[in-house]
């Protein structure tokens, strides 16, 4: 095998659950988010904790994400956020899968196949106070109930909508979508439906917006322990690991890596990494980023490759081939420097780590 891989601490996952728990108190429930492969995480070990830690449902962005967990023997509520097209209608219902509505047509197909196959499709609507993304708007909402009205096969159990800017400095526009989702809920309300649940809290709302909570919420970021917003103890779950496996002493004025965007400016020990850009360390980190290695850190070298990276050792006391360097996860560098340094956030640091990598459950 080759020397690279992503170790997952579980109870740090069932940990950082607990911590949302403590947060928004009994009385709330808990979708957890496990789109994209658990944000990297591994979808089905991943779900299979947090099924174990008490989640009431868990929530994917596609059908396969679904089908895949339910694929696994979990029989957990799945909520399908990104919506489904209408040929994926039959396997949403086979498969017990809640979909997300915001388009009469897709509801429409929905209700036909429901009807045919003499079964009720639970389902939640999304309704847009302000991503402008997917949802209802405010002004299609009373329209979009009539028809609805009509379709018998349906259940309405959830609304939902989602915030543009939870985390950001100004609360001025996560307020103002508080108040339009319970404008909304209230006209829902009055054309006599009766959703079980209403949710909008992100990891970030859960955190810094109790009034978000409603009765049920969707942390994601927050349950691999980052997108810490105060004083929760989150715990990192994640960590990438690779081994030296090649070094050599090079000359001042000597290049390394694509393009020579390094040279040495003094006598200087370089060690090779097998791991690159194709599998998730990209190529912004070159020339700056730093890896953890025997309890100090060191720089990453000269161009990243697609499979390969440079760091410079010659700091690092004894330093050899076989030797252990933590990418990221530990006291000494975290996701979120990584992040920064690739000038991104951590949600993609995580999730675009390569199928290469294997995970190893701890
Ligand atoms: C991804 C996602 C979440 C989770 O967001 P975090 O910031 O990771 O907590 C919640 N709701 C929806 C609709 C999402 O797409």
């Amino acid at each position: 095998m080759r020397p690279t891989w992503v170790e997952i601490d579980i109870n740090s996952l069932k940990s950082n659950f607990l911590q949302v728990k403590k947060i928004v108190g009994d009385k709330v429930g808990v979708v957890s988010i496990v789109k994209a492969d658990a944000y990297g995480h591994g979808s089905i070990a991943v779900s299979r904790a947090l099924v174990e830690s008490g989640t009431d449902m868990l929530g994917v962005a596609t059908v396969e994400e679904a089908l895949e967990i339910r694929d696994s023997g979990i029989k957990s509520p799945i909520v399908i956020l990104g919506g489904v097209q209408p040929d994926e209608v039959e396997t949403v219902a086979k498969n017990n899968l809640i979909p997300s509505l915001f388009s009469i047509s897709t509801a429409r197909a929905i209700d036909k196949y429901a009807q045919k196959a003499r079964v009720r499709v639970r389902y939640h609507l999304k309704v847009d106070t302000g991503m402008n993304r997917l949802g209802v708007a405010p002004n299609d909402i009373c329209d979009f109930l009539e028809n609805l009205i009509n379709l018998r096969n349906l259940e309405l159990e959830g609304v939902f909508t989602h915030f543009a800017n939870a985390e950001g400095d100004s609360t001025d526009l996560t307020i103002k979508q508080i108040e339009d989702f319970n404008m909304m809920l209230s006209i829902i309300n009055q054309a006599r439906f009766r959703p079980k649940y209403m949710h909008s809290a992100n990891s970030a709302a859960i955190q810094r917006f109790p009034e978000s909570h409603m009765n049920l919420v969707r942390p994601g970021i927050m349950l691999y322990g980052s997108g810490n917003m105060g004083d929760s103890e989150l715990k990192p779950v994640m960590r990438l690991k690779t081994k030296i496996i090649q070094t050599k002493r090079i000359a001042v004025g000597t290049p390394v890596s694509y393009g020579g965007t390094f040279v040495a400016s003094r006598p200087t020990i370089i060690a090779t990494l097998p791991i690159g850009y194709a599998d998730g360390y990209i190529r912004t980190l070159s020339n700056r980023a730093m890896v953890s290695i025997k309890g100090s850190t060191a720089p990453v070298v000269g161009t990243v490759c697609m499979d390969l990276t440079m760091i410079d050792v010659t700091e690092v006391p004894d330093a050899r081939v076989g030797d252990e360097v933590v990418v990221f996860g530990d006291e000494k560098v975290s996701a979120e420097d990584v992040a920064r340094w690739a000038n991104t956030i951590s949600y993609e640091v995580f999730s675009i780590i390569g199928k290469r990598v294997p995970r190893v459950y701890m």
